[in-house]
């Protein structure tokens, strides 16, 4: 018997098998289309609401994204059932932004939910509170970005202010949802130890105790190519946790569980 709602769909453009560092244990991870940041460094630029139209032109259904119901999303899911429960896994829903789809992604973490999964997110926290509040009902875990303290500088490389994002991060802690906040390390960025500092003190203060530190790739460079759009980023040397030491041990004296991604 179907039991949840498929009135609506979701665009989708991609469920990943076997995730291991999206949350507790094996996981099945729903990468949602759609985000209204524009981030310098981002690896899924397909998923930016500004290149969707790129997107759709290429005509690969890995960039495009394709319609799914809750029902079609969570059978695929299931599919691994067994490995969650043996290692605790779960489903985690992730983007671009996954919260732009809120009515999508409520209708489907209700009934994950209801079916047993352990339910994780990753998101900028970029939405109304109306909208985060009524998403993080059915959340067992947040994976909240932090992308930079200073609201300036966020909405000079993201494009928007970060005020409304360390809102819903202090609303999800004040409700008591397990948060731990992920930062990706970006050279011209957030890659220095002023922005280290900023960002652990504003974290510790917050009430955060674990944090991911997720060093810049390319894994994203020939997205750029297949969109025909510009990468900014191109030729930027990619950091390795083996250099960035310095960098954690700033977290670390914070006493934050820090660790590298
Ligand atoms: S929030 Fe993530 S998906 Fe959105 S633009 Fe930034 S890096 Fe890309």
């Amino acid at each position: 018997m179907q039991t949840a709602d498929n009135a609506i769909t979701g665009l989708i453009f991609n469920i990943q098998k076997f995730s291991i560092n999206d949350g507790p244990g094996i996981r099945s991870t729903v990468f949602f289309a759609g985000c209204p940041l524009s981030c310098l460094w981002c690896s899924n630029p397909e998923s930016q609401n500004k290149n969707r139209q790129a997107a759709l032109a290429s005509g690969d259904p890995r960039l495009a994204g394709k319609a799914w119901t809750v029902d079609e999303v969570l059978t695929e899911v299931e599919k691994d059932r067994c490995f969650y429960e043996e290692s605790g896994g779960g489903i985690t829903l992730s983007g671009g932004e996954v919260l732009q789809q809120h009515s999508f992604a409520a209708a489907l973490l209700k009934e994950a939910r209801r079916r047993g999964l352990h339910c994780a997110a990753e998101t900028t926290g970029y939405a109304s509170h109306e909208i985060f509040s009524e998403f993080i009902q059915n959340i067992d875990l947040l994976l909240f970005d932090m992308k930079h303290y200073d609201r300036e500088i966020h909405r000079e490389k993201t494009g928007v202010y970060n005020d409304i994002i360390l809102e819903n991060m202090r609303y999800a802690l004040e409700q008591k949802v397990p948060v731990i906040a992920r930062i990706p390390v970006i050279p011209g960025f957030n890659a220095n130890k002023k922005a280290a500092a900023g960002m652990a003190a504003l974290l510790k203060d917050m009430g955060i105790t674990e944090v991911h530190l997720l060093p810049f790739h390319q894994f994203g460079e020939k997205k750029y190519e297949q969109l025909g759009v510009p990468y900014r980023m191109a030729g930027v040397k990619q950091l390795h946790p083996e250099n960035l030491q310095s960098y954690l041990d700033v977290f670390l004296k914070e006493g934050l569980d820090a660790s590298f991604k």
